[in-house]
């Protein structure tokens, strides 16, 4: 079993100050998010975890992996699943060949494309489709089931809900809840607080690079101030 760990991670671009400080723990098979307004810097803490963005750290491990010293390209084989913002699928390609573009670490018979479209169905019945054409909601959907294909113990996802509708960001609540379920580990990055709680157990609160607060996503939904600046409310 696995725990990512992450201490005292900091990220600038020339003179901008992205992230600093900042410090957390995804043990196995727990949902964490982390909210905050634009940005607060919760891209740059994602993509630094991953090695794409230029980072400063005590640590950052997974299980008994140093991840400071593997280059990005190896953090699939160690279980680490990855969902950028904006998707990012290979549009001129099938849905079919984008997922299995996720498994390349693994033999083709071994690939858990079933789950993947038993979760999606919709993915199956347009896998030989382009992914440029399928519309928002379902590329999304292909990012996650991308991301599931290399049977990752955790799965970082960068605002999975940018551009859906109300019942899309439901149908991935929903889809995410249920890989939580079965024993996924979570990271889930968003500007959408609502969607974060309903899916999380535990919840960060990033404002200006650094973590300002921080609980159990029962007790930050009550929190009146996280309340009014994060739920409108
Ligand atoms: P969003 O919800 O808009 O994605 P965020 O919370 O993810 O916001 P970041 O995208 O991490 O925040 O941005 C944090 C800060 O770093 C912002 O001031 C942003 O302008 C800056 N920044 C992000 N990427 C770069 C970059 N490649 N070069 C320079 N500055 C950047």
């Amino acid at each position: 079993m696995s725990t990512l760990t992450v201490e005292g991670l900091s990220v600038h671009y020339g003179g901008v100050r992205a992230a600093h400080e900042v410090s957390f723990t995804v043990e196995p098979g727990q949902s964490l998010g982390i909210i905050g307004a634009n940005g607060a810097g919760k891209t740059s803490t994602l993509k630094a975890v991953m090695g794409l963005a230029p980072r400063r750290a005590t640590a950052i491990r997974f299980g008994e992996h140093d991840l400071l010293r593997a280059p990005a390209h190896t953090l699939v084989r160690h279980g680490i699943g990855y969902v950028p913002e904006g998707r990012h699928v290979f549009p001129g390609l099938s849905v079919e060949k984008n997922l299995l573009l996720g498994a390349y670490t693994r033999s083709w018979k071994q690939t858990p494309i079933d789950e993947v479209y038993e979760l999606f169905p919709v993915l199956r019945d347009m896998r030989g489709r382009l992914a440029g054409a399928l519309s928002g909601g379902q590329q999304q959907m292909l990012a996650v089931g991308r991301a599931m294909m290399c049977r990752p113990k955790v799965m970082l996802l960068d605002e999975p809900s940018m551009g859906l509708s109300p019942k899309l960001v439901g149908d991935i609540a929903a889809a995410l809840k249920k890989l939580n379920a079965d024993g996924l580990a979570i990271l889930l990055v968003e500007q959408n607080a609502k969607l974060t709680f309903d899916v999380t157990t535990t919840c960060l609160v990033m404002e200006n690079g650094e973590i300002a607060a921080g609980g159990t996503s029962a007790e930050l939904s009550d929190d009146p101030r996280v309340r009014r600046i994060y739920l409108g409310l």
